[in-house]
Formats: C-alpha cells, structure tokens, sequence
C-alpha cells in the first residue's frame, strides 16, 4: 500500500465521479483503490494500511454475505459491524448485489434483477443506516460488462453510481 501511495496519487470514486462530471480535475497516474466481494481479509488485512496511509478506498459489499455470514471461495465475509467501522472511517461502501449472481445470465429473471441491483442497496442502506452510492457489477469480466435486457444500467461501466 505504501509503494502504491508514493507513486500514484489516490482518488476516491467520488472524486472519479466528479471528474468523470467535468467538475474537477484527476492527476495523471490516478489510481482509484476498490475491493469487490466485502471479504473479511479486507479488514484484517487492507484496512489497517489504508489507514495508516491514509489511502481513500472503497469496498463493495454482498449483501448476503455480510447478513449470512457468509464464506466466498472459503473466505468469510465481512461482518456488518466491520462494514460500519470502515465507513466511519471514511471508506466508501457500494453494493456488489444481493447473492452475488451474474446480472448477463439469460437465466436471471425480472425479479432476481431487481433484488441484485436496487434492492442490494436498499437493503444495505437499511442495514447499515447509510446511503449507498455505488454498484459494482458481479463477476463483471468473466461473464462480461453488460447487463442483459432494457434495465437503466445495461449500458454502464462496470462501476456505476446510483
Ligand atoms: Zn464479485
């Protein structure tokens, strides 16, 4: 984390939202530092560096899997009291769905759409008493970087901001 905060300058995604709005300017070499799956290694591990260097960050939560407890490729999951201690501190929390599905499986139906995107992040916003501004899309380069179908966000990045 050290090398990377000596050698790039470090944004925050709200910082690349408002450069992406032509409202500030972003340092060449920018790097915007994001965690997708909300897994417990991000506290244990990534949060003390990012502290201490004062890193902006941002980490994308599952929903299920903080609420469940759990485990993604044997590794648990964030707590939801984890989740509120890095907000506090200043970490961004967006919402990486509800049970982690792939939002281009032609199987995924109206309703399960529905719940992976704007329902993860009301449920996350109720949770966690916060506002959530940000969506990562799951398995987003393996499966692809588009949603199927006519939803709002099937032509966006695979960052977007709700
Ligand atoms: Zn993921």
């Amino acid at each position: 984390m050290r090398l990377l905060a000596d050698h790039h300058p470090l944004v925050s995604l709200d910082v690349v939202r408002a450069w992406l709005a032509g409202e500030c300017d972003v340092p060449e070499r920018a790097i915007a530092v994001t965690f997708d799956d909300g897994l417990r290694g991000v506290y244990d591990h990534a949060f003390p560096w990012l502290e201490r260097y004062n890193i902006p960050a941002t980490v994308f939560v599952v929903e299920d899997f903080s609420v469940k407890g759990r485990a993604w490729n044997g590794e648990p999951a964030l707590s939801c009291d984890q989740i509120a201690v890095m907000a506090r501190s200043g970490m961004l929390i967006g919402s990486h769905g509800r049970p982690h599905v792939s939002l281009s499986s032609a199987d995924l139906g109206d309703d399960a759409l529905a719940a992976e995107t704007a329902g993860s992040k009301s449920g996350l916003e109720r949770l966690l008493s916060m506002r959530i501004r940000y969506f990562a899309y799951p398995y987003t380069g393996r499966k692809g970087t588009s949603m199927r179908g006519s939803s709002p966000l099937s032509k966006m990045p695979a960052i977007v901001w709700l």
